[in-house]
């Protein structure tokens, strides 16, 4: 890589979207350099893996990935970002990457929802404790409660059964109606259903309750019991960890910075996956929650067209995950009740120790920000900011720079990137 303009494409996320898009557009010709704030490659789904273990669509991506040439940047986080120069932190310090073309690939991320005891120790988010115990948490014997929303509950149920976890409920706030409908729809995708099927049979004994959510918390210095809900009934489980969270949000935060349109929460995209900003292109969970399936295809149509290559032969398997997509959203969007849980003394920016009775609905995101540190704090929003817009209906604010935390010394002016 020479000093200027040194990348053909810069990838932003090392996940399934952002190696399928490094693989379509290095395998094409162009320097591709992919940049992800873990140490691993792969993303939620598969970097904490062994690559023994992956199914053999993703060993084979990963496999492909490394042949490809691109340049991985590992432990390297995006901290400001617009349209063809990214500014990134990484171990040796902060560069200026300057790319013909980008693509954003940054994912999901739980969406939290606060209610009484979300704060005590022991309470995570569902993938988070799946997270945590894929990287050497301890569950074994542990009495644990699930209640969440989504595909996402079966692969971390059956992670904590095979685990030895005792779990204690697996809770979905989805009525059973929107569930039903939604599973009579997976006849259309088969390998799906199948999936399903066998994370299920790891936690068969277990019940899994629709249409029911944790309406608190308890304990003394650590969770102790959940106070489950369906709405009419309420009861009560002891445990002794709590994995709690209302599904996946895409993130928009790069896309945002770098100017492209976001719509209905996820960055918007045309057929070859470019968003509104030319040169711009964006695959995977930040246009939409689909799954991995979906985030390959897009990945690979995205890459594709970075480097100036036709993806038409690919367009008709990513629409079939956008239709997926769709009937997610449907299926699973968090059902109001969840609104009625925080009570006034419940912490909603954990960050900035914010409670729920120091905002006022009326404010708006802005305001409530400068009022009262709501989205100030080391996250930046990205956990209060879904629940301020479940609570209060506010609009996520703009983003501004850092978009993660950085030393001061790192907004220095940049170099460039070198070989
Ligand atoms: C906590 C969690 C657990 C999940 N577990 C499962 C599961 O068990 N099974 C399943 O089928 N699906 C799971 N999913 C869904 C899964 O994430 C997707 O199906 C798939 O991984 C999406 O691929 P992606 O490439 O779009 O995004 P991701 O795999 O999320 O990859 C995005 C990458 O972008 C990087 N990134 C984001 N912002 C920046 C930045 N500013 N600078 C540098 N890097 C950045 C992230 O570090 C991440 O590695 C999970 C999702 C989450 C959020």
């Amino acid at each position: 890589m020479s000093d200027h303009h040194a990348v053909d494409v810069a990838v932003v996320g090392a996940g399934p979207a952002g190696l399928s898009a490094a693989v379509h557009a290095a395998e094409s010709g162009a320097r591709v350099t992919v940049i992800d704030q873990t140490w691993h490659a792969g993303g939620q789904i598969w970097r904490h893996r062994d690559r023994a273990e992956l199914p053999d669509e993703a060993r084979a991506l990963m496999a492909r990935f490394e042949a490809s040439g691109a340049q991985h940047l590992a432990g390297t986080s995006l901290f400001d970002a617009r349209p063809g120069h990214l500014s990134v932190l990484g171990p040796n310090g902060s560069l200026e990457l300057i790319a013909g073309a980008v693509v954003l690939a940054t994912g999901a991320r739980e969406r939290f929802l606060p209610f009484p005891g979300w704060t005590l120790p022991n309470v995570f988010g569902v993938g988070g404790l799946q997270a945590l115990v894929k990287a050497g948490l301890e569950v074994n014997g542990k009495r644990i409660v699930l209640s969440g929303s989504g595909p996402l509950l079966f692969p971390v149920a059956a992670t904590l059964a095979q685990h030895g976890a005792q779990l204690a409920a697996v809770c979905e706030q989805a009525p059973r109606g929107r569930v039903t409908r939604f599973a009579a729809s997976l006849w259309r995708e088969p390998g799906k259903l199948a999936q399903a099927a066998r994370y299920r049979s790891t936690f068969r004994h277990v019940p899994f309750r629709m249409g029911t959510w944790i309406e608190r918390a308890e304990g003394e210095g650590r969770v102790q019991r959940a106070i489950l809900t369906d709405g009419t009934r309420r009861w009560s489980v002891d445990c002794d960890m709590v994995g709690a969270a209302c599904g996946l949000i895409p993130s928009v935060e790069v896309g945002m910075a770098m100017g492209c349109d976001i719509v209905n929460g996820v960055v918007a995209v045309d057929a070859r996956q470019q968003t509104s900003v030319a040169g711009v292109y964006a695959a995977g969970e930040c246009t939409g929650v689909a799954g991995e399936d979906a985030a390959i295809v897009e990945g690979a149509i995205a890459g594709l067209s970075a480097a100036g290559r036709p993806a038409e032969a690919l367009y008709a398997r990513r629409d079939r995950g956008r239709a997926f997509a769709a009937r997610l959203e449907t299926a699973f969007s968090p059902r109001p009740e969840l609104r009625d849980r925080a009570d006034a003394t419940t912490i909603v920016c954990r960050c900035e120790d914010v409670r729920l009775d120091e905002l006022r609905a009326e404010w708006g995101a802005r305001q409530g920000k400068l009022a009262s540190r709501a989205g100030m704090g080391a996250c930046q929003g990205r956990v209060c900011g879904a629940a301020l817009a479940h609570l209060f209906g506010w609009e996520a604010p703009r983003v501004r720079p850092p978009l993660v935390p950085v030393p001061v010394s790192a907004l220095r002016p940049a170099e460039p990137l070198r070989d």
